[in-house]
């Protein structure tokens, strides 16, 4: 699944055969194919990007600062699922915010981390490139006005309290074999201190790049590009609903389905339905001719239900985190034009078990009894190897002694409120019995089973052995003291588990043009953030969608800007593709 391919045919004609139907639900049509001169146009910009969230504003603002036209084109508001985020950059070696707080990165470093999570997602070309731009992509974040004013967090967990804008956000002090760990995760000021989510990473980009003169297009879904007949992308059709009363209406509703799908999805569904009945009556038809390029940066696909079916069913029962937008239609509009689609089926689901503190020092069973992954990894290599390999289940055990010091931790000074009412909540369904088989049995899993994990799990936590899955003695705590306790933290159980996509369009590594199935680029084309193939397409930490956004938006922008001013960006390609070697 994580190699399914799905991309557009070469014909020309009225309109362009695709393989659309291999990406249902997203709402987009086939690529219109003209003379761009018969055609009639609202506007004409240099560079248009459509969608903007962390990969569009970067884009944007990145062809803004080159001195092109720019317009941006939103279905909604624009801030997307970044706006709903937590706000988290992965960044390294050695930004100005390490600088400050004293801590020592290297782009080798960094790289030598970073690697274990992205694997073959990039080239290791493209991985170097992108720790050696960090300390850059963060200082670009900084110069358009996000924030970064609070200290470090020095110990482990999965969203830093209040007041902290560093921390070890994704697997750090794990691969210490082979580099030094750094905390990475770079928190914006202004989050909100009750939820941890919101747009204190976006808003104040947004806020640039209209400074900066681009060009707003709100409420318009770019439902098609138009493409000449040598295939080149000349420009979007979109439809857009008005401003006024129903403008309003729309920007209402739209807002509240983010909102409602992050704390309650269920009221999400009725909001969505009002609006997309507004899109349906009001929105016109609106076209937009781009000069240098169109940036695809519609973000992911998690909220298409009949795309995750297909692709993703064993993430089903995790809890779907995304906003209105996520419905792969930037996807589609890339296969639409010739553009090839990779790795649908790679997704990340998140499971975090600390705070409190305490808890990674117990062992993960699932219900044959077995463990599956090292319990001191970040979350989302919890979560995913449960929802891909362990039929979403995840059974947390522990002893007494543990248990009451996890207890003794848990409280609102080292975890947000958010948190620590998901772990509270957890608490509450544990399961206790005096021997690992009364537990078994309470369970309902195979008592020799347990047992024999349990042993293995405590020989290694004395060092007598290696652990099978990597995990340091000093990570561990033996079980050996009744009661024991069981925590079913399985999806649909006592805390969330949740999951974004992480497959896109295949890109030229170096310019972010979107490649055809000959992995030639399609000429004004290009794909960023969660559109397109990136960093964090393997394997997911804390803030490296994000980061990826910044680097690939950036990366897009400039290329789509070069290319209005009439340089020749794809030469480049060739080379690219003489550097297939994996991360
Ligand atoms: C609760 C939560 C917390 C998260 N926390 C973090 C975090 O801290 N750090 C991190 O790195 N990642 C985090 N993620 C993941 C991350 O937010 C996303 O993967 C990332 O923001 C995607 O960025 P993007 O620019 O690709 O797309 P988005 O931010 O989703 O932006 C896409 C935009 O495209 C628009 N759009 C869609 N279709 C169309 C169309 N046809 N026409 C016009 N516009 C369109 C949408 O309206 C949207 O505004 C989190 C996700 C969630 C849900």
């Amino acid at each position: 699944m994580a190699s399914e391919t799905i991309s557009g045919e070469t014909t020309t004609g009225k309109t362009r055969a695709t393989q659309l139907d291999q990406l249902p639900g997203t709402d987009v049509e086939a690529a219109l194919v003209a003379d761009e001169n018969s055609l009639q146009w609202d506007d004409q910009f240099d560079v248009i990007v459509v969608g903007l969230g962390a990969a569009g504003v970067s884009a944007a603002i990145e062809a803004a600062d080159q001195g092109s036209k720019v317009a941006f084109i939103d279905r909604f508001e624009g801030g997307g699922t970044t706006a709903r985020s937590g706000s988290v950059m992965y960044a390294g070696g050695g930004t100005a915010l390490q600088k400050r707080l004293g801590v020592e990165d290297s782009p080798e470093n960094m790289f030598n981390c970073l690697r274990h999570e992205v694997q073959d997602a990039v080239s290791e070309n493209t991985l170097r490139r992108f720790c050696e731009e960090s300390p850059g992509n963060f200082d670009f974040v900084t110069a358009n006005g996000t924030r970064y004013s609070g200290t470090l967090f020095a110990s482990k967990t999965s969203y830093p309290v209040h007041g902290h804008s560093l921390y070890y956000s994704g697997n750090e002090l794990i691969y210490t074999q082979d580099a030094t760990p750094a905390p990475r995760g770079h928190l914006a000021d202004g989050i909100k201190r009750f939820t941890a989510f919101g747009p204190a990473f976006i808003a104040p980009l947004i806020k640039s790049a209209l400074k900066k003169g681009v060009t707003p297009i709100r409420r318009s879904r770019v439902s098609r590009l138009i493409i000449n007949p040598c295939g080149e992308v000349i420009g979007v059709e979109a439809q857009q609903v008005a401003g006024g009363w129903v403008g309003f209406k729309h920007k209402i509703l739209s807002t509240l389905a983010a909102y409602a799908q992050i704390y309650f999805a269920p009221a999400a569904k009725g909001y969505r339905k009002k609006l997309f009945a507004i899109e349906k009556h009001y929105a016109k038809p609106v076209r937009y001719r781009a000069k240098g390029g169109v940036v695809l940066s519609a973000g992911g696909f998690i909220l298409n239900k009949d795309m995750t079916e297909k692709y993703l069913p064993k993430f089903q029962r995790a809890m779907k985190l995304g906003t209105t937008g996520d419905t792969g239609s930037g996807i589609a509009l890339g296969v639409s034009a010739g553009g090839v689609a990779e790795r649908l089926g790679t997704a990340t689901a998140w499971r975090f078990i600390n705070p409190p503190v305490d808890w990674p020092k117990a062992a993960i069973v699932n219900l044959q009894g077995k463990r599956y992954v090292n319990e001191a990894m970040y979350g989302a290599v919890i979560g995913t190897r449960m929802m891909a390999e362990n039929n979403g289940e995840c059974i947390l055990v522990m002893d007494k002694p543990l248990f009451e010091s996890s207890l003794a931790n848990l409280n609102l000074k080292s975890s947000r409120f958010v948190t620590w009412m998901q772990a509270k909540t957890a608490v509450r369904t544990a399961k206790s019995a005096d021997t690992l088989e009364a537990l078994a049995q309470r369970l309902k899993i195979d008592p020799e089973n347990l047992k024999q994990t349990v042993a293995d799990y405590n020989a290694a936590a004395r060092g007598e052995q290696p652990d099978a899955f990597g995990k340091q003695p000093n990570d561990m705590k033996e079980i050996k003291q009744g009661p024991f306790y069981a925590i079913n933290m399985s999806a649909g159980k006592g805390d969330i588990t949740s999951v974004i996509s992480l497959g896109g369009l295949k890109v030229c590594e170096l310019t972010g043009a979107v490649l055809n199935q000959e992995g030639q680029p399609i000429k004004g084309l290009f794909a960023a953030g969660r559109n397109a193939i990136g960093v964090a397409s393997n394997a997911y930490v804390s803030g490296l969608s994000i980061a990826d956004g910044v680097f690939s938006g950036r990366r897009a922008g400039l290329c789509a800007s070069q290319l209005a001013q009439g340089q020749d960006i794809h030469a480049v390609t060739t080379a690219e593709q003489q550097d297939p070697q994996p991360a």
